[in-house]
């Protein structure tokens, strides 16, 4: 182990009692939230569900009544878009690869949302383009590839449902890196509503009364008062043998990733 490793194991350490402090903090809270005290002493509230993006790929933080996501844009997870050489590359035989490769662009975005996130009187067509952010700090995109339906690019979707097109990678399917048949948090939408996997954690399995966007009111692992949030449709897509991520339409107020 060279003395960089070492030094990495030391901070993913420090990092992890962080973590731990910050979670002990937001499990004692009544409302799972995680308190924030600005500068001018007011104090703030970051959603519980904000701790569980990957700090290394992201930076999140209150401005007035909005939450900014910052993020790389690079997945903390492995990936044969890694390419070869790369720590978290892997080989995936039976993906169609495309030629790009996740170093070899800048992905980095950032998404404003409000804290606290309202439906809309009319839903919102989601476009091309990344519709939201992972926890993992990669993009989410919704299911449909260049102007055409997913299907044609579906070959070239990693293990974990992303792919790079044309410049950042980003999911189409459950990213069974993290999620795989369960209720974990995926991300956030760009109208600041959270999405989470398959099966909710108010019910322990598939909710059934979600609306045409996967959405519903219910609490959730993350607080403890019912609140709309997104689900990935169980609902197999294609011959994929994986689920679409999110196909919209957006049922609260999109802002831009960019
Ligand atoms: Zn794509
Ligand atoms: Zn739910």
């Amino acid at each position: 182990m060279n003395l960089n490793l070492k030094k990495n194991k030391i901070v993913a350490t420090i990092f992890g009692l962080f973590v731990l402090v910050i979670t002990l903090i937001a499990c004692s809270n009544d409302d799972n939230n995680i308190d924030i005290t600005d500068d001018d002493g007011t104090v703030a509230e970051l959603h519980a569900a904000f701790a569980e993006f990957d700090t290394d790929e992201t930076d999140i933080y209150l401005d007035g009544s909005n939450v900014v996501i910052e993020t790389t844009g690079r997945p903390n997870h492995t990936s044969s878009y890694w390419g070869q050489g790369n720590a978290l590359y892997i080989d995936e035989p039976d993906v169609a690869a495309t030629p790009s490769l996740i170093p070899n662009y800048d992905a980095s975005a950032t998404l404003m949302v409000s804290t606290d996130p309202q439906l809309a009187s009319n839903t919102t067509a989601t476009s091309l383009g990344a519709i939201g952010i992972a926890i993992s700090g990669a993009a989410l995109f919704n299911d449909q590839e260049g102007n055409g339906a997913l299907d044609q690019a579906a070959a070239s979707l990693d293990y974990s449902g992303g792919h790079i097109g044309p410049s950042e990678y980003h999911y189409h399917l459950e990213p069974r890196a993290w999620s795989d048949d369960d209720e974990d948090l995926i991300g956030i939408i760009a109208d600041g509503f959270f999405i989470y996997g398959r099966k909710c954690n108010s019910l322990g399995t598939y909710p059934i009364d979600l609306d045409a966007s996967g959405g519903h009111t219910s609490t959730t692992q993350h607080i403890d008062e019912a609140e709309y949030h997104y689900h990935i449709i169980n609902e197999l897509y294609s011959t994929t043998g994986s689920y679409i991520v999110f196909a919209g339409p957006y049922n609260g107020t999109p802002n831009a990733v960019n």
